[in-house]
């Protein structure tokens, strides 16, 4: 049965480990050892040769023990967490898990690690009767979701999952995330003395100036798109003419004919604004993140609904995000993926919190979607 003090004591244990993103050998070996003890078939993949990291996701799996078909799913928690995360001492009071305030608290994500070890134990406690279910404790997240965006997919064994990892509560689901540009601008002018003779140069710094004001919006741009200019360097004196100016836009929207609109017009625009001053351009689209739109029918949200509403939950609230997470790369790859509300506060910040009871929902929700996914209605 699941036990709420010793998945606080696992979640404490787990947070007082280094956890650096490309760091994470540490808990990924004490979350391997956990697995052992359970005799959980669990492997460890090579991601860390693209990431550079010290360790790989580790990914366990729990056959299916039903002879009826009952839908493969997925739960995914990373380990990583920002600086400074390294030797977190949780502090109880009130029902709230805090840090001492000197690191953050990591429940981002180990909210959904602990959660998950839990679940495993109490389904082996229960002996459950369950499909087959994966569970990714992936790297490197914070950094750009690494570890879900290099995993090989021919390794996921299901058909959709569930990424435990967003604020909100028992019930919050959130089943859209914006597909995501970077777009890198670099100007090109001539540089020349900036006193002696100005006029022999290309200035690229009022270049990007003036295809920046030429923009017609920024920021807000609907209810579902966004746009940002969050880079801008350039010039290398005071004295010099700056040959060159680089600027970085990043733009999402949930809506991808809307994006690629937004793409498409604003570098045209700044194309023609440097050329008409005499600059060059070299515009450089990266698709950082996938877009992720889960249909509000999927059974992938209808499961997670209704194992919410067994728990008590009082509504159900499904949500579309600004942000982009793990969940983005797996719908990306063909498995749609919802991320559950987990409870987790202030994150990324050492005024981080949790409360108790949310870590022990998660838990709860992660048990009750594998018990209502091996009915198998
Ligand atoms: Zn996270």
């Amino acid at each position: 049965m699941l036990n709420k003090e010793r998945l606080i004591k696992e979640f404490e244990e787990l947070v007082a480990l280094p956890c650096e993103s490309k760091k994470e050998k540490k808990v990924a070996e004490l979350v391997k050892a956990k697995l052992q003890q359970l005799g959980v078939e669990y492997y460890e993949d090579n991601v860390n040769l693209k990431t550079g990291g010290e360790c790989g996701n580790v990914i366990a799996f729990l056959p299916s023990n039903v002879q009826h078909l009952a839908k493969p799913i997925f739960f995914e928690a990373h380990l990583d967490s920002v600086s400074p995360c390294t030797g977190t001492k949780v502090i109880r009071k009130n029902g709230i898990l805090y840090s001492d305030g000197t690191t953050v608290l990591g429940g981002d994500d180990k909210v959904g690690v602990a959660s998950m070890l839990e679940a495993i134990r109490a389904i082996k406690e229960d002996n459950l009767q369950h499909g087959d279910v994966q569970f990714l404790f992936t790297v490197s997240e914070e950094i750009g979701c690494f570890g879900a965006k290099y995993c090989d997919t021919k390794k996921i064994k299901a058909e959709f999952g569930y990424c435990l990892d967003t604020e909100g509560q028992l019930g919050d689901i959130v089943y859209a995330a914006p597909k995501q540009y970077e777009i890198w601008v670099k100007v090109l002018g001539k540089t020349a003395h900036g006193g002696a003779e100005p006029e022999k140069g290309i200035n690229a710094v009022m270049l990007a100036s003036k295809a920046l004001s030429a923009l017609p919006q920024y920021g807000r741009i609907d209810a579902e798109t966004t746009m940002n200019i969050g880079v801008i360097k350039g010039g290398t004196a005071h004295n010099i003419v700056p040959a060159e100016c680089e600027f970085v836009i990043d733009m999402r929207s949930l809506n991808d004919t809307k994006l690629e609109r937004l793409k498409d017009e604003t570098i045209e625009i700044i194309k023609k604004s440097v050329s008409a001053s005499g600059g060059k351009t070299e515009i450089q689209v990266d698709n950082s993140c996938p877009g992720a739109v889960v249909a509000e029918n999927h059974p992938c949200v209808a499961l997670a609904s209704a194992a919410a509403k067994n728990l008590g939950a009082k509504e159900i609230h499904l949500q579309k995000s600004g942000g982009c997470s793990d969940g983005n790369f797996y719908c990306g790859m063909g498995f749609p993926t919802v991320v559950l509300g987990t409870g987790m506060s202030n994150i990324h910040t050492t005024e981080e919190y949790l409360k108790e009871e949310d870590l022990f929902n998660t838990a709860r929700w992660v048990y009750e979607i594998v018990r209502l996914a091996g009915e198998g209605k």
